[in-house]
């Protein structure tokens, strides 16, 4: 395995940042939400949140059978879409703090939806793959989501929030993963020390 020294002041660890920050770029230039909207069909039929809003439990649910867990999700999509159409005019609201009152988005939601649909760089999305590279690349030592995303906002420069959150979760899946992760494809090798690199 490549050994690689650690940074030791706060401007090589400035520097270190900027690296990876341009070696995503190298990697991921056009990451975006991995999600997809890949059911034209149910937003044919529910094409408002009033529409969702108005929906009847048991049909939104066979609606969405397919995606697992469909009660659930179904009960928190009509829940969301009310708080949505009741509060906020019909309109998802572009606020972090009126989105996170919104049944079902967390910080985590609230930051995809604000970047992804609106632009917003509202934070850093945490997610399992951000907490897992993060970590890795000692761009924090905190597990708790909410503590790794204050250290990642006060490291990465707020243009990037969004981009490399969407690089992040593709890297913890393409490369990064979380049993031997593919570290001799990875560009970021000479400047990972990771204690469980593969390469
Ligand atoms: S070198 Fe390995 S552990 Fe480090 S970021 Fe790349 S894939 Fe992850």
């Amino acid at each position: 395995m490549t050994r690689i020294a650690k940074p030791k002041t706060q401007a090589e660890r400035k520097l270190r940042v900027a690296q990876i920050l341009r070696k995503l770029d190298e990697m991921y230039p056009d990451a975006t939400c991995a999600l997809h909207h890949n059911s034209p069909g149910l937003f044919r039929k529910y094409p408002t949140p009033v529409d969702f809003a108005a929906a009847r439990q048991e049909v939104l649910a066979s609606d969405i059978r397919s995606t697992g867990f469909f009660n659930n999700k179904a009960k928190s999509v009509i829940g969301a879409a009310k708080k949505i159409v009741d509060q906020f005019g019909g309109k998802v609201p572009q606020t972090l703090e009126e989105l996170t009152t919104v049944p079902g988005a967390a910080r985590k939601t609230a930051n995809v939806v604000l970047g992804t649909a609106y632009g917003i760089a509202s934070g850093v999305v945490v997610d399992t793959h951000v907490l897992r590279v993060g970590k890795r690349l000692d761009l924090t030592k905190n597990t708790d989501p909410v503590k790794v995303e204050q250290d990642l906002i006060k490291i990465i420069p707020q243009e990037k929030w969004i981009l490399f959150s969407h690089q992040i979760i593709h890297h913890g899946r393409a490369l990064c993963i979380a049993r031997k992760p593919k570290c001799a494809e990875c560009k970021l090798n000479a400047i990972c020390y990771a204690p469980d690199k593969t390469a």
